[in-house]
């Protein structure tokens, strides 16, 4: 039965009262609050059991046939909402807001939250990762996009000029699970966000217009910016109808603060994860991640994903790394000290937001006490920036909490004795009349001889004389007791002095819950008004934690300082790959990646598996470290800082959009040469290779011609076109390096070493062998292989012209309709770009047409 279908007016008014709220949150499963179960009725039943696994039921509503129904205690709902999200779904909580006991009729009910991927904020969070909740909105020639951390209170704007594609890769390098758009969106970018890389996208019109949290976009001038916030605000106050005031201003990103990369060059470098297994261990991340704090290790994760240009910045940072490398016994004190440092930017969401139990207040008091410690030590390290160390915070939640309170705040337990009078009576009231009930015991016994006779208490019952079995012949009318209660093993009794305790400790016990609870709430307050100054304590904490990881990390990886130039010069001497370094059983082969400032290109030649790729990487992932005020592995380093690099690495297909390996590399190249600068870093692994022999040939030494002549920037190109390598003649910005590899008696070893200079062979055949291919298929590879070195002989001077003559002859068949083409375009007039793809129509339509 579907809900659209029912007959409203014959409805239950319960169930009416769902409909009605349900229709408000269509596209959200409700879990509507009944008693002690959250229930969910119609097609939200049906997909809950099926996603959840619970018996589907049905329940009575007034219709002819039951509507489907499942249900789930109120108590364990946070798991299955867990779930629910994780799959992709909405949940909105709905409440029962009047206690049933108190109204006739009906409750009221109404959603307090909707809970989705971007707007969770509960246990099951991964503390080392932000969850960001995304707005994107399109001003046709440019996009606003806004994002806000719901838990850590951050939030962060930024314009992105130009096409969906970029509005895409913002998104994707981000990471952000969860995207809003105005309702105006070329619906081009929803359907790739959902599809391609399985983002959760709502579509709204509204704007946030009240005053409240205006102060997030209240300095802003731009209000392109301004606008992506109202509406990123309006979702997640919509969604989330508690305090929110932990939400900082908005900062606002400036490309040109940052190094930019997409969130391809992101995955080709496994900066934050690996490619293979998509995991965190092996990256980049995972080898600097020696944070103490889970803000540190969320704030190193952002650093590496938004590296810095300001070399100031940078200096200050390496000044203080290498502080503390010196420093050594200082920073082993300030380990120890950040050791006891809980996530302080998590409890303050929580504090503003409601979530809070005694065992959050308990973490904030160690962590606050930590803080005088850490102030000692930065004051004696010169660090430039003040912590707080909120002495007043410690002393209240010292005296206040109780140090093993318990998870719920509704069962006492959670204020210290000597923090409040009233409370201090209350409690010696409750226990003095325990013990009076123990005396009782002891009492009844002598007075009615019974000798096992127990005075007990339990919840529904209250406090009873309990007699077992074989003993309840002894009950006398004249003991004055009255039947409670049968049991298969004895009876229980009360007595009217039993019951006039039993008031007294009840009334007592209940008033202390209530007291206990309104106190906790007090004190929350109090704290809430140092939640500005614990959020800025918290940023300069992760900061520290991050560059004592560094320091400690250079210490344990013989990382150095890099000298950052203005000259554009790179000279890395016996760099290595930092991960692979330290993943490899073998010994590592460090290698020199020096260009002078009148060298922009570095043509590498080599076998497969020599070390191409390794090698860009490894200068790319350096800059990287440089970038983020990290040392780097290398003897020795000096370095320009980088606005963008950009990356072409190994032959990845995206598979999810369907396209060739070939059309991505083009698109990536075309990415990186429309938008590099002559301060960018390009690397371009073997450029070329999903297409045929000689346009993959003629386009690689197309686009190195191009950023050559045009765009200057530093690039490392590795081809395996043997014959590309003569460019360094006429290239005078071009230098060829290649990767050695020593042959003997037919076996091939390598050994990663670059030398200056090119190589003229491939080993294709030997690393087949390596591979363990049958031997007479290797043998047979090796003969065909001498036939064409043999034939290749007279092509072997390459030069432009004779590739050319080359693909003439190889499209003799079509001659006139390739001449016809040919003759209809002006070379002068195109962009080299327009050539490539020209060169690249026109090979497709000569073979096609074979
Ligand atoms: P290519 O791109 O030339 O085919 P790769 O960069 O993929 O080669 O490297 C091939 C293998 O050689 C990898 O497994 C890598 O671990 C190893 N390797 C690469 N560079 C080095 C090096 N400098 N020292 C030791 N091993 C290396
Ligand atoms: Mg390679």
């Amino acid at each position: 039965m579907k809900r659209s279908e029912v007959d409203r007016s014959k409805l239950s008014p319960m169930m009416q009262q769902y409909m009605d709220i349900k229709d408000q949150y269509d596209d959200t499963i409700i879990f509507f609050r009944l008693g002690d179960f959250y229930e969910m009725f119609f097609d939200d039943a049906i997909l809950a059991s099926r996603v959840l696994e619970l018996t589907l039921t049905g329940k009575q509503a007034g219709l002819d046939e039951r509507v489907p129904m499942c249900g789930i205690p109120h108590h364990a709902y946070a798991s299955y909402v867990d779930e629910l999200i994780d799959k992709g779904y909405k949940v909105a909580i709905c409440e029962q807001l009047e206690d049933p006991k108190e109204v006739k009729g009906m409750v009221k009910r109404d959603v307090i939250q909707v809970i989705t991927k971007g707007t969770r904020i509960d246990s099951n969070m991964d503390s080392k990762d932000n969850n960001y909740i995304a707005n994107i909105y399109d001003f046709n020639y440019c996009f606003g996009v806004s994002y806000a951390d719901i838990s850590t209170g951050e939030v962060y704007a930024t314009l992105v000029e130009g096409d969906n594609d970029k509005v895409i890769k913002e998104i994707t390098r981000n990471g952000f699970k969860e995207v809003i758009v105005n309702d105006t969106i070329d619906r081009e970018i929803v359907e790739k966000l959902r599809t391609n890389h399985e983002i959760m996208v709502s579509i709204t019109k509204e704007e946030y217009e009240e005053k409240d949290y205006q102060y997030i976009y209240k300095n802003i001038e731009d209000v392109r910016i301004v606008k992506t916030l109202k509406h990123l605000l309006k979702y997640i106050l919509d969604n989330k109808k508690g305090d929110l005031h932990h939400l900082q201003p908005c900062q606002i990103i400036k490309s040109s603060s940052y190094l930019e990369f997409d969130s391809n060059t992101m995955r080709n470098l496994e900066l934050v994860e690996t490619i293979r297994n998509r995991e965190r261990q092996y990256s980049l991340l995972w080898l600097l991640d020696k944070c103490k704090t889970a803000m540190g290790s969320r704030f190193l994760k952002y650093s590496i994903l938004n590296p810095l240009t300001s070399k100031e910045e940078l200096e200050r940072r390496y000044d203080f790394v290498s502080l503390l490398s010196t420093e050594f016994i200082l920073r082993d004190d300030l380990i120890t000290s950040l050791e006891q440092v809980y996530d302080l930017e998590r409890l303050v969401g929580r504090i503003t937001y409601g979530n809070l139990n005694a065992k959050d207040l308990i973490q904030l008091k160690n962590s606050v006490g930590a803080l005088p410690r850490i102030k000692d030590i930065l004051i004696q390290l010169k660090y430039d920036k003040k912590i707080d160390t909120f002495e007043e915070v410690y002393s209240l939640l010292d005296k206040s909490i109780e140090e093993d309170a318990p998870f719920t705040l509704h069962e006492g337990g959670l204020i210290k004795e000597g923090y409040n009078e009233e409370l201090d009576e209350l409690k010696r009231i409750s226990s003095g009349s325990k013990d009076f009930i123990l005396e009782m015991e002891k009492e009844e016994k002598e007075r009615t001889g019974i000798k096992n006779l127990k005075v007990g208490y339990n919840k529904v019952f209250g406090y009873y004389i309990e007699v077992s079995k074989g003993q309840t012949s002894l009950v006398k009318d004249e003991f004055g007791w009255e039947r409670k209660q049968t049991l298969s093993t004895g009876e229980r009794f009360t007595t009217p002095v039993l019951k006039e305790k039993e008031n007294i400790i009840l009334g007592a016990e209940e008033k202390i819950v209530s007291l206990e609870y309104k106190l906790f709430m007090d004190i929350r307050e109090v704290i809430k008004r140092y939640s500005k100054s614990l959020q800025q304590t918290a940023r300069i904490i992760s900061e520290i934690d991050m560059l004592q990881a560094f320091s400690i990390v250079s210490d344990n990886y013989k990382f150095v300082r890099p000298t950052l130039t203005d000259d554009k010069t790179i000279k890395l001497i016996d760099c290595r790959h930092p991960v692979v370094e330290q993943v490899m059983k073998e010994q590592y082969i460090p290698n020199d990646i020096v260009m002078d400032h009148t060298t922009n290109i570095l043509l590498i030649t080599g076998p497969n598996m020599a070390g191409k790729s390794t090698y860009m990487r490894q200068c790319a992932i350096t800059v990287i470290m440089a970038q983020i005020g990290c040392f780097v592995p290398c003897k020795e380093a000096t370095i320009p800082i980088f606005d963008k690099i950009f990356t072409r690495i190994g032959a990845s297909d995206d598979l999810v959009s369907g396209e060739s390996t070939f059309m991505v590399e083009m698109k990536e190249a075309n990415y990186a040469i429309q938008e590099a600068t002559e301060n960018s870093l390009i690397l371009f692994d073997e450029l070329g290779r999903g297409t045929a022999t000689y346009d993959g040939m003629s386009l690689a030494q197309a686009i190195l011609e191009y950023i050559h002549d045009k765009i200057k920037a530093k690039t490392l190109f590795s081809t395996h076109y043997h014959e590309l390598t003569v460019l360094e003649k006429d290239l005078k910005h071009l230098k060829n390096v290649h990767v050695s590899a020593t042959e003997e008696n037919g076996k091939v070893t390598f050994l990663h070493k670059v030398k200056p200079g090119a190589v003229d062979k491939s080993y294709g055949i030997h690393v087949a062998a390596l591979a363990h291919l049958p031997d007479s298929l290797i043998k047979r590879a090796d003969e065909i292989l001498s036939v064409y070195e043999k034939k290749s002989v007279k092509k072997e001077t390459f030069t432009q012209t004779s590739l050319f003559e080359l693909t003439e002859q190889e499209s003799t068949p079509k001659k006139n309709e390739v001449e016809e083409k040919i003759k209809e375009i002006n070379p002068l007039e195109m962009t080299p770009m327009e050539a490539l793809s020209f060169l690249y129509e026109l090979h497709k339509n000569t073979k096609n047409n074979k």
